[in-house]
């Protein structure tokens, strides 16, 4: 192998792989399997320092070829929804103030979650909330907080999903209680920020 030349040992070493690729992917897999964790801690150091070209390269690949990928993304997403839920929902808990803190400064892409929030509420809406339904629903619960039982024409109300509209999408007076606006912080305190109700009064 001519180690002196960078352009031959380039091609030497691309023709060694082209002739050697089953064997050298199987035998890497084989690696990985035994080395899992170090060889994620590497690649996560590689991520960390190489940052800006990852991104850049990342973006190039996704400019032209963005059809594809979000047919991909979103098959992904459908296969493994319920992980990738619950995995957002760990990691909100975890990072709630850096997440608000972003959301605040990029009112845009809150914005746009919101508006995929209301799509998705249009889909589960049975058209039973509407103005008189609330106020009946208000006197069917006397004018009370459905947790706490304070008076409501005291304090400020909100209204709440009793079932969370992020887990079973039905937007429906049957799945609607008045609450205080403190119940109703305590409830949605363990929700991200962007699935609370959007009906706050
Ligand atoms: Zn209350």
């Amino acid at each position: 192998m001519p180690i002196k030349d960078p352009i031959g040992r380039k091609i030497y070493q691309s023709e060694f792989y082209k002739r050697n690729k089953e064997l050298l992917i199987s035998k890497s897999k084989e690696y990985k399997k035994i080395n899992h964790k170090e060889v994620l801690e590497k690649a996560k150091k590689y991520r960390e320092k190489n940052k800006t070209s990852i991104n850049k390269s990342q973006q190039k690949y996704l400019s032209s070829h963005r059809e594809e990928a979000k047919k991909r993304s979103r098959e992904y997403y459908y296969k493994n929804k319920e992980i990738i839920r619950n995995k957002a929902k760990i990691y909100y808990k975890n990072n709630r103030h850096k997440i608000n803190a972003y959301f605040s400064k990029n009112r845009e892409h809150y914005n746009a979650l919101h508006r995929i929030r209301a799509s998705r509420i249009m889909d589960a809406n049975d058209h039973t909330i509407n103005q008189t339904s609330l106020i009946l629903l208000l006197e069917y619960q006397k004018n009370k907080c459905s947790i706490c039982k304070c008076d409501l024409r005291k304090n400020k109300k909100h209204l709440d999903h009793i079932m969370p509209l992020s887990k079973w999408w039905i937007h429906s007076i049957f799945n609607i209680q008045w609450l205080c606006a403190k119940c109703n912080q305590i409830k949605s305190a363990s929700l991200p920020k962007w699935q609370l109700s959007i009906f706050n009064f």
